[in-house]
């Protein structure tokens, strides 16, 4: 319960493509992933020069560092999200900037209206789960039209809008998705971008400079599967909603404090019991989630949300770590 993976198989059309395309594996992939986008583009109801697929969305995410950001485009984004926005800014030596969240740890739009600057924001957002509405999207997107803006929809199945259409009314919106998360794919590698043709182009120039082969074939071949299969990944991320939601209730029963989530995790906190005491006592009862040590959330942890047996017996050891704290 750490990563956020799916507690969900891979859907079997997924699973059946990729034991097909294992058979030639001795050939490359192909470096288009022409299928493959092209599924992608239907889904998000956008053109297939619309649409890059990638190794995980990491790696467009690293794309993007090292296409629109350097020293008269600095990079932005909250002082909580997701770690590896940092990584990527140091790794391609891009300066950068951290803007604080509010004390209740959503987003100040305010902050990043009109900025010049290159803003990346998970929506929801991670660890905190919270998310923006589509107007405060496009009020930010709008606002920054010299910079490009990247909308990280990493857990956007589990309940928050997706800014994908918006890609048509804006050139400088970057959204990024991945199917490791509702589409049960982690282990596949696999995420894309959404953006208008020229931004893809850029985009395409690194992927062909770096790596052309980025997604290989059985991954390709999962992704058109699970593409086929889309009633399986709806079902999974109502049941994961549904899941969270219980779980939420239980914690809020037993004392803890939770930010909104729209996500497959929840981000909770305990009045009287001290979040890093927590972590390791649920640890050494054979439950593993995230405790995060920077200082405005070491109170907190993130669980991720699996099926309900998985959700009980967090419940269970968390009652028990309660009673023992007593
Ligand atoms: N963005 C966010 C907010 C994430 O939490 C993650 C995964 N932990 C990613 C992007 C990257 O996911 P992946 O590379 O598996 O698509």
């Amino acid at each position: 319960m750490n990563t956020n993976e799916s507690p969900f198989p891979p859907s079997n059309k997924a699973i059946e493509a990729a034991s097909e395309a294992a058979k030639s594996l001795q050939l490359y992939s192909d470096p288009e992933a022409k299928k493959l986008t092209e599924k992608i583009a239907a889904m998000c109801g956008v053109a297939y020069e619309n649409v890059l697929a990638t190794n995980g969305s990491d790696e467009i995410l690293n794309f993007a560092f090292m296409a629109f950001c350097d020293a008269e485009h600095p990079a932005v984004f909250p002082d909580i999200t997701y770690g590896f926005y940092s990584v990527f800014a140091e790794l391609n030596g891009v300066p950068y900037e951290k803007i604080p969240l509010k004390d209740d740890f959503s987003i100040n739009v305010e902050d990043y209206i009109g900025i010049n600057k290159t803003i990346f924001i998970a929506n929801p957002n991670a660890p905190t789960g919270i998310a923006l509405t589509l107007e405060e999207i496009e009020r930010i997107v709008a606002s920054n039209p010299e910079n490009v803006v990247g909308i990280d929809e990493a857990y956007i199945d589990f309940g928050g809008e997706s800014a994908v259409n918006l890609t048509k009314k804006y050139d400088n919106l970057l959204v990024t998705q991945t199917f490791s998360k509702s589409r049960s794919m982690a282990g596949a590698r696999l995420g894309f971008g959404v953006a208008c043709s020229s931004l893809i182009s850029d985009l395409n120039l690194i992927k062909y400079s770096t790596n052309p082969y980025n997604v290989n074939a059985m991954t390709q071949a999962a992704g058109i599967g699970v593409l086929e299969d889309e009633e399986y990944t709806r079902n999974n991320c109502k049941t994961v909603a549904e899941n969270r939601e219980y779980t939420a209730e239980k914690l809020r029963e037993m004392g803890f404090e939770m930010t909104k989530s729209l996500s497959n995790f929840i981000f909770a906190k305990h009045p009287e019991l001290d979040g890093g005491v927590i972590y390791s006592s649920l640890r050494e009862k054979g439950v593993l989630v995230r405790h995060f040590t920077s200082e405005r959330i070491s109170q907190y942890n993130r669980v991720t949300v699996g099926s309900r047996e998985q959700m009980d017996a967090f419940l269970n050891a968390i009652s028990e770590i309660l009673e023992e704290n007593k």
